[in-house]
């Protein structure tokens, strides 16, 4: 669903600077381009109700300055949308078909199945925010 293109001789992706990479797509959270890996292990990172224990993961809350769940919310909205408008339109569909194993129609029952785990991911990840904060709210009001 990313854009890619080519970046300046020597720029490196943030998340693994130590090797070049070709391809490289902007990336709305970190604010700069990341490579295409990173781009991908990114929603592999947060395609998991327990947070898994993961260097890229602890960088990435770092950088950000936003918890599992919130990264969670921000990184698998846009792939909601992204599917919901494959799921909606066989055009686009046809166009973002990237599973050369899968005709067309298997491909859209596969993401349709994604879809509904991962709405109900973000789901979970959203009320888990909300009771964070209602807990956050107590705690303040107790002190003096
Ligand atoms: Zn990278």
């Amino acid at each position: 669903m990313s854009e890619y293109f080519t970046m300046p001789e020597g720029y490196r992706c943030p998340l693994c600077p130590t090797h070049d990479d070709d391809d490289f797509c902007w990336h709305h959270l970190l604010s700069t381009p990341i490579c295409r890996a990173c781009s991908h292990e990114i929603i592999n990172l947060v395609y998991d109700e327990k947070r898994i224990d993961d260097s890229a993961l602890d960088q990435l809350e770092a950088v950000t300055g936003l918890s599992y769940e919130e990264l969670q919310v921000a990184v698998l909205m846009p792939e909601i949308r992204h599917k919901e408008k494959i799921l909606k339109s066989r055009d686009y569909a046809a166009k973002h078909h990237n599973s050369p194993q899968l005709d067309l129609d298997e491909w859209l029952e596969k993401e349709r199945q994604e879809l509904a785990r991962t709405r109900r991911m973000v789901a979970i990840a959203k009320a888990r925010i909300r009771v964070r904060k209602k807990a956050e709210q107590r705690s303040e009001k107790e002190i003096p």
